[in-house]
């Protein structure tokens, strides 16, 4: 059962948002060669609570972290440590905040200086895939539209959906129903309502598509160590389209 959420619930997730988005801007500022996870992760956590919210990742299913930094072939939940940014480097980073008891989610990866060309297409290829996902996110469309969308465009350029990670609905808690998986069927699964608010995130590998769990049980790796990235936004679905609540791409 997927219950919309009313415009001013919708609302308060856009506030909580707005601050998840200014902080993946300070992130991309900060992320250079010699930062480690952890810096990160420490002015992540200072940010988020100065504006009276909190990181809601932390503690999450026993989660330490305030964010996830994922470097290169490690697709999520990459827990913040000493890893020490290189050039040359892809991070993905990937950020939940409450407040006042709504939560936003949304990720992205970056190149930590030159990258490869492989790399520099892996990322225009995820985000894109993400905006074509979510621009079937309109009231009446179906959530299989959404799916498709990024499926097809990932695909058209040779690379791999990853199918045990998938989006979700989001509200009060994190995870909510439904499942978003970035493969399917167009005119397949719910039908979309205005109000309905969902964490879109396409989850790609340059190579095979399937995932490998890292020694600490939350890590997750590209099975066969090829680069991934992930972009996330949570959104909310509208009569036109969609609300994008977490707008890390806007300067
Ligand atoms: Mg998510």
């Amino acid at each position: 059962m997927i219950v919309p959420k009313t415009p001013e619930q919708v609302d308060k997730m856009a506030a909580a948002g707005d601050i998840l988005a200014r902080c993946l801007k300070m992130l991309k500022k900060s992320a250079r060669p010699g930062v480690t996870t952890l810096d990160l992760d420490l002015a992540a956590e200072k940010f988020i609570r100065s504006q009276g919210a909190e990181a809601a990742f932390k503690g999450y299913n026993g989660f330490p972290g305030s964010i996830c930094a994922s470097p290169n072939s490690m697709v999520v939940h990459g827990i913040p440590g000493s890893y020490e940014l290189k050039r040359g480097d892809l991070i993905s980073l990937d950020v939940g905040v409450t407040l006042d008891g709504w939560v936003a989610d949304a990720a992205f990866t970056i190149p930590i200086g030159p990258v490869s060309e492989p790399a520099v297409q892996l990322l225009e290829t995820t985000k894109d895939s993400l905006f074509c996902g979510i621009a079937e996110a309109k009231a009446g469309n179906h959530l299989g539209d959404v799916s498709a969308a990024i499926q097809e465009r990932v695909e058209r350029d040779g690379l791999a959906v990853i199918r045990s990670l998938v989006g979700h609905g989001i509200g009060r808690r994190m995870h909510e129903d439904p499942q978003i998986p970035n493969f399917g069927e167009p005119g397949k699964g719910p039908k979309l309502e205005e109000g309905m608010t969902f964490a879109i995130e396409p989850m790609v590998n340059i190579g095979s598509p399937e995932i490998r769990m890292g020694s600490d049980n939350w890590a997750v790796y590209s099975e066969d160590g090829s680069l991934a990235a992930h972009f996330e936004f949570t959104v909310a679905v509208g009569e036109d389209g969609p609300r994008i609540l977490t707008p890390w791409h806007e300067d």
